[in-house]
């Protein structure tokens, strides 16, 4: 747990109380800072409650007496409605901040690396803790990931943070940071909160304030609006700006198809790495060189940890083998795009999908259906998505997850000996919301993972989970 001592005589309400905000109570309490603690949900503050917790309603509070209220990154701090306890901060002139602006308050001795982009936020971020954990660098990953801000272990002086950061966290800060900032890529996403992609593209840009000379920022600039970020930035002074891009990056990183060229024409090829499949993971390994490489951990090194890199779950978790048959657990592909990408790294693919679908359904992925041998329906989607692939590929309704994988897993063992003993791959990759038949893309992914293990004749792939 991060101390807090640095911020005695300071008085908080923290707002939200979920994963980061009981951490960020916690932190406080730990360090006999005061604060009041509330939840919207009656549970989540019954919770609090039962745990020690202050829980007040902020509501009728004196706000002269506090210092500064600490959001919860879910909740909506001006779009589309602000909650109205951010409200009644403002109008006091008080500061609304998220518990990363506290951790950096606590370490500042410490370094920061930040990661945000759209997509492989995660992925990247859990990828850069994982190689410099293996270089022997003393870090610690969370944010938006994991475990919450100041649950992190303290590290002072050397020690490296490793940051995921959504949007909403970047706009909560008034001191920290970025000593290495990464940014992955821009398309339109959660709109409703940023007004439109120029305000999104504006929160995420805070993830550059305050960088100083002597820093870097590594930024992929594979789509326009990215392009137009890394054009103003590469014109600041003393800053490193790395560039990072499928098709060429004359004084960065490029990569493709799981190989990568620096700038200093050194070239490393980790396309047979199974956690890492498909352009957009050369994308994040790319990024995650670029940040290594200014960290001056040696290449040899990074390749290992490349090379060694356990992945995370329920994205294209590969998590059981029968014959030549591989079976993936890609839960957390809940629209077309995630299952895009899941589609290009594969061939012969039986392919799992179905649940709530959204907007557009799987048409956009026709251009992928020569990849695939059969289709296996599930939820609430089926008749939408039987009605999108009608004429263009094989098909079966099969009601629940254990009866598609049953089916597509007769089917591939059936075909293998018909394809030369070729590998084949049953995926599950959704294109769809999980809450028709699960609870979250979490326990939809955990069964499918437990049914595929238990498949006659399955070896286990991946780390048991
Ligand atoms: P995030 O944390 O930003 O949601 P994750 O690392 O959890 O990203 O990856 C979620 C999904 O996003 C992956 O399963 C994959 O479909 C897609 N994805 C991952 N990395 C990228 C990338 N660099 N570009 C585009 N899509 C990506």
């Amino acid at each position: 747990m991060i101390d807090l001592a640095a911020l005695t005589g300071s008085s908080f309400v923290v707002l939200g109380l979920a994963r980061s905000g009981l951490a960020t109570v916690r932190a406080l309490q730990a360090a006999g800072i005061d604060c009041i603690a509330w939840d919207d949900n009656p549970a989540s503050r019954a919770a609090a409650e039962k745990a020690g917790m202050p829980v007040a309603d902020p509501a009728t509070i004196d706000w002269s007496d506090r210092t500064a209220l600490i959001m919860s990154p879910g909740i909506p701090n001006r779009l589309p409605k602000p909650h109205p306890v951010a409200n009644a901060a403002r109008a006091a002139g008080r500061p609304i901040l998220c518990d990363i602006e506290l951790l950096a308050r606590a370490q500042p001795q410490a370094r920061f690396v930040a990661i945000t982009g759209t997509n492989g936020k995660s992925t990247t971020t859990a990828l850069i803790g994982h190689i410099l954990d293996q270089a022997g660098l003393r870090c610690e990953v969370g944010g938006n990931i994991g475990r919450g801000a100041l649950d992190l272990a303290p590290l002072g002086p050397g020690g490296i943070y490793v940051l995921e950061m959504s949007s909403y966290q970047l706009e909560l800060l008034q001191t920290f940071r970025a000593n290495a900032a990464v940014w992955l890529n821009i398309t339109p996403d959660h709109i409703d909160r940023h007004g439109d992609l120029a305000g999104y593209v504006v929160a995420k840009e805070h993830i550059f304030d305050r960088q100083q000379p002597g820093d870097c920022t590594v930024i992929g600039i594979d789509d326009e609006p990215s392009r137009a970020v890394y054009r103003r930035l590469a014109a600041r002074p003393g800053i490193a700006t790395i560039a990072v891009s499928l098709a060429s990056a004359a004084d960065g990183v490029s990569f493709s198809a799981g190989r990568l060229v620096d700038a200093a024409g050194e070239t490393v090829d980790f396309s047979d790495v199974p956690t890492l499949p498909g352009d957009h993971n050369a994308q994040n390994a790319a990024c995650a060189w670029a940040v290594c490489r200014w960290l001056k951990v040696p290449s040899e090194k990074i390749v290992a940890g490349l090379r060694s890199y356990p992945g995370l779950p329920h994205r294209q978790e590969q998590v059981a083998e029968v014959g030549a048959v591989i079976y993936v657990n890609d839960s957390k592909a809940t629209n077309a795009d995630a299952t895009a990408r899941a589609l290009s790294s594969y061939r012969d693919i039986y392919w799992i999908l179905g649940g709530q679908a959204k907007e557009g359904g799987v048409a956009p992925l026709a251009g992928y259906f020569d990849r695939i041998r059969h289709a296996f329906l599930i939820g609430e989607a089926t008749e939408l998505f039987a009605g999108q692939l009608e004429g263009r590929l094989a098909y079966s309704r099969c009601g629940d997850l254990q009866s598609a994988l049953e089916a597509a897993h007769a089917q591939a063992q059936r075909d293998l000996a018909a394809r030369g003993g070729r590998r084949g791959v049953v995926l599950l990759s959704p294109a769809c919301a999980s809450w028709d038949q699960w609870k979250s893309y979490e326990h939809r992914g955990d069964a499918f993972r437990a049914m595929a293990r238990a498949l006659p004749g399955a070896r286990q792939l991946g780390r048991a989970a």
